[in-house]
């Protein structure tokens, strides 16, 4: 049996904190990662559009949801770009205070970890699925096992940085969730976040491939419970883009009757809608109605909008009259799609749901098995878009390792 230590379960970006924090801690400890995939931090390669988006200028407990975001005084004082600059990754933000490296590289990202890891030794063990642990802590370890083998890795302290469910090539597969149900720790509910809305796909058809500039309203009955601005897109079924996603978390809590509307013109009040639309009407009186509206939206979303808010248009633009006129600036103001769904946890950036917050001691080391850390997406905490996932990942990572390296030593 290989003895280590600590064993890091998961080699994602929480991982690969968790084991360079922990040999900065103390050198002379063997820390090994285990990682299921052929390699290393498959996920970090995805993010930001390959940019990767680690941090964010605005991190607060505002910006996450979820029963562990008390863990949140825990990280406050780590820095995300600090620890990246500390690896000689430099790091920069654009004017909304998402964080990217200068280089806009994903990659770096991923090289500058694997590389620290190299420098201080941490033993990457990939290609390594855990499918269990011992919860008998034997001798003052505890064992782990992986699929495939009888034998078992045993390590002082482990921590769980297996991620959660969303887009499982990329790792992260829930296997590491259903270990900590067997081991009687407490999990709430797993479920899509930051992921596309499905509709009715008879009432986005004619919008597939489009996108507008739109205050995107989550309602559930008849009542607006958060609002977020942004670009929408509309895709085979789903309206998405990051203003949908940062609202797509509101699924879970009022699946029922729930709605996205948008306003499509955020900038001005319904009444200043009717009248730019009756200034509109005297200069394109001559041509076809569907086209009323083409001088403010794309062609296809303005005579979208017609045909929603008039039953039977008429042909010409000046034979649009004033009633018509209140329900085309009321649908432009308020274009409603019923919420079917979410688009799963495939097409999901992030897992909502995971480890509760009652398991966990401040220090990411759980309750119930002593010596057993947990962090990163695999906590029931979950933020916006915008690098606070990451951030939240690292960090977690950064001080699980920590605490469990000066528990290690002082054992
Ligand atoms: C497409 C995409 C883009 C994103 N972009 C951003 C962004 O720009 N900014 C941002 O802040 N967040 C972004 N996120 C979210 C962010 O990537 C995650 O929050 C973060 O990676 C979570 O890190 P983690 O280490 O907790 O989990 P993961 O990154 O999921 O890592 C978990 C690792 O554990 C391994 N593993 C799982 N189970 C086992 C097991 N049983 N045995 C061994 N190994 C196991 C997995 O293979 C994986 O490598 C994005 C997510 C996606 C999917």
């Amino acid at each position: 049996m290989k003895r280590y230590d600590i064993a890091v379960i998961g080699g994602g970006a929480s991982g690969l904190a968790a084991a360079i924090s922990a040999k900065r801690t103390d050198r002379n400890l063997s820390v090994a990662v285990i990682e299921r995939l052929p390699k290393v931090g498959k996920k970090i390669l995805a993010t930001g559009n390959g940019r990767c988006n680690l941090s964010n200028n605005y991190v607060s407990t505002e910006t996450y949801t979820g029963t562990c975001r008390t863990l949140l005084s825990s990280t406050q004082n780590f820095s995300v770009p600090e620890f990246f600059y500390s690896l000689g990754v430099i790091c920069e933000a654009d004017s909304t205070g998402r964080i990217y490296p200068r280089c806009h590289s994903a990659a770096s990202v991923l090289d500058a970890l694997r590389l620290e890891c190299t420098k201080l030794g941490v033993e990457v063990i990939c290609d390594t699925e855990v499918c269990s642990i011992d919860r008998k802590n034997i001798s003052g370890h505890l064992t782990l096992f992986v699929k495939g083998s009888d034998e078992g890795i045993s390590a002082k302290k482990m921590i769980l940085a297996g991620g959660g469910m969303s887009q499982s090539a990329l790792g992260s597969n829930g296997s590491i969730l259903d270990i900590c149900r067997g081991l009687a720790i407490e999990t709430k509910p797993l479920f899509p976040v930051l992921v596309p809305l499905r509709t009715d796909p008879k009432l986005v058809k004619p919008l597939k491939g489009q996108r507008a500039d739109a205050n995107a309203m989550f309602f559930t009955h008849g009542k607006c419970v958060q609002h977020e601005r942004g670009e929408v897109q509309f895709t085979d079924g789903l309206v998405s883009g990051i203003c949908v996603f940062d609202l797509s978390y509101l699924y879970n809590l009022y699946s029922s009757e729930s709605e996205i509307r948008l306003d499509l013109l955020p900038d001005i009040s319904g009444t200043a809608v009717a009248e730019l639309l009756r200034s509109i009407k005297t200069m394109r009186a001559e041509t076809s109605s569907e086209d009323f509206l083409s001088g403010i939206f794309t062609r296809t979303l303005g005579a979208y909008i017609i045909k929603r808010a008039l039953k039977s248009p008429p042909e010409k633009t000046a034979d649009i009259d004033e009633s018509m006129i209140t329900k085309i600036a009321s649908t432009i103001k308020m274009l409603a799609f019923p919420i079917l769904g979410t688009a799963g946890f495939e097409r999901s950036q992030l897992t909502g749901g995971g480890i509760a917050a009652e398991e966990l001691y401040d220090t990411f080391e759980l309750k119930k098995i002593k010596g057993l850390y947990a962090c990163g997406e695999l906590l029931d905490i979950y933020g916006r878009c915008g690098g606070f996932n990451l951030d939240f990942a690292f960090s977690s990572g950064a001080i699980a390792g920590r605490n469990a390296a000066l528990d290690t030593k002082h054992h």
